[in-house]
């Protein structure tokens, strides 16, 4: 499949006259300060603010296909402020002072993003229009307002407020609302045109940015290539899913599928009744996740889960597609905007997302090694990149002896220490059970109209 055919996102870039041509790939040894290996968000970001803090650094980035190949460049587009572990389990591990810091700097990256963006002219369609969480059965709505009044409860570090049926069918045209839950913090941006401009912008700015390059395997002080070795103080891995293939990581994270549809751009008439002006995101209150957005170009772009988890930590572009999944998604978002029709739909893509054993992202740097890393994100990774990438260039600089301890090297997520997946055959087993328990759950609210048992005994694997 050609670049252009990774996602709708990938599509309109191309379109945009990007000819999603490989850069040239590392050719023999170099030396570097700081050698940072996946061209994604985390390893762009970080090179972005390492550049912009010490221009005289010498950084490399080694890319294994393309900048954005990776998750960056097919998500959902929610730049939203949502951090995989919730605040109330933030509060319960780190306590209150440590939590709420973390949840501040969440909330401040969805607007760095944008400023960045903005200064950098990056044109990614970012429009802050917060997210609708949309409630349409009775233990939804409960649950909804549960999540609510928890946040209020402690003092709103997640900005949530509550919609009545009314408040919310003013803002987006969803079948059967019940009631949402709402929050500023999220916007929707063009994934693609973000980390594909991210990548001009640090060329420009003196970064060597090697593509079709993978590293083989990262050591301390060396990330070595099959045509050159990159000799740096800091090695970093920016390479989410793919951590999965590197030695010495293969049981870090699990790769997880999420896929995507897309819709034409629709009428007036259609968003007439279906709202959502402002850019807001939306999703429902099931438990297998959905999201969707409007995009600029006045389309529905719409993902979820549901794809297994394939033996082995496997990625191979034939698990970017499941016809079954995809034919679910259009079915799903029909369900709620019954307006559509089935030759509407234009796009399906997927890409592969990183889950750590205990569903909490991190950042870090071994002070002994000099190697680093951010990632397991889960499916929250687009804004936190940015977060990470911040924090990563504070660690480095420290490392490197021109930086000292930041009010972001200090947040609870840094240096935090994932356990280790199981080997397999238990791997699979575990995590295939877990996706099917939670369309269960989905099932089971339906036909007992009460919460769900299955999600209540699960939660405490999931970082709730
Ligand atoms: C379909 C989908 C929808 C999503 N929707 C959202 C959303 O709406 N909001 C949100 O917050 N998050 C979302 N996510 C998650 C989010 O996209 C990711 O968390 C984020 O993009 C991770 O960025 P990254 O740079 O860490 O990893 P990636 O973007 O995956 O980049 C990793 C890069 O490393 C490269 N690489 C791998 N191995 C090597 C190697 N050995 N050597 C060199 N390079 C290597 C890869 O080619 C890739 O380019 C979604 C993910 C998917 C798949």
């Amino acid at each position: 499949m050609s670049h252009r055919g990774l996602s709708l996102w990938f599509d309109q870039v191309a379109e945009d006259g990007d000819p999603l041509r490989p850069r040239r790939p590392l050719d023999g040894d170099f030396d570097a300060d700081v050698c940072i290996v996946g061209g994604g968000l985390t390893g762009l970001w970080t090179a972005y603010y390492l550049a912009r803090a010490r221009p005289d650094l010498r950084i490399v980035v080694l890319e294994a296909r393309i900048a954005g190949f990776g998750a960056s460049g097919r998500n959902g587009g929610w730049c939203s402020a949502l951090f995989p572990v919730t605040t109330g389990a933030l509060v319960r591990r780190y306590g209150a002072e440590a939590a709420l810091a973390m949840r501040a700097a969440m909330n401040d990256t969805v607007r760095e993003v944008g400023d960045v963006a903005a200064a950098e002219e990056i044109a990614c369609d970012y429009r802050r229009g917060g997210t609708l969480y949309l409630a349409r059965t009775t233990v939804q709505r409960d649950r909804a307002r549960a999540g609510v009044e928890d946040d209020e409860a402690l003092g709103s570090p997640d900005g949530l407020t509550w919609l009545s049926a009314t408040e919310a069918a003013e803002q987006v045209g969803v079948a059967g609302v019940l009631g949402a839950a709402y929050t500023p913090h999220c916007a929707r941006l063009q994934p693609a045109r973000l980390v594909r401009g991210l990548a001009r912008v640090v060329e420009g700015r003196g970064v060597s940015l090697f593509e079709e390059s993978p590293a083989l395997r990262l050591e301390p002080g060396r990330a070595v290539t099959s045509t050159g070795t990159v000799h740096a103080k800091v090695v970093v891995r920016a390479t989410e899913a793919w951590t999965a293939r590197l030695p010495g990581s293969r049981r870090d994270v699990v790769p997880v599928y999420s896929l995507m549809v897309a819709t034409r751009p629709l009428p007036q008439s259609f968003w007439d009744v279906a709202g959502l002006a402002r850019g807001q995101t939306f999703t429902d209150e099931r438990h297998l996740i959905i999201y969707g957005q409007r995009t600029a170009d006045d389309r529905l772009a719409f993902g979820g889960r549901g794809a297994p988890y394939h033996f082995g930590s496997t990625i191979a572009p034939a698990n970017d597609r499941s016809e079954r999944v995809f034919a679910k998604l259009r079915l799903t978002l029909r369900e709620l905007f019954p307006g559509l029709s089935r030759d509407d739909f234009t796009h399906a893509w997927g890409g592969p997302l990183g889950i750590p054993r205990d569903w909490h992202a991190s950042v870090g740097l071994d002070p002994a090694t000099g190697l680093a890393w951010a990632g397991g994100y889960v499916g929250d990774g687009l804004a936190t990149t940015n977060l990470a990438g911040r924090t990563l260039r504070d660690l480095s600089l420290r490392q490197l002896g021109l930086g000292a301890e930041t009010s972001l090297t200090t947040l609870p997520w840094v240096d935090h220490r994932s356990p280790q997946w199981e080997p397999e055959p238990l791997r699979w087993l575990g995590v295939n059970a877990g996706l099917l328990a939670m369309s269960t759950a989905d099932a089971e609210e339906r036909l007992t109209r009460h919460p769900s048992v299955t999600a209540r005994l699960l939660a405490p694997l999931l970082g709730h």
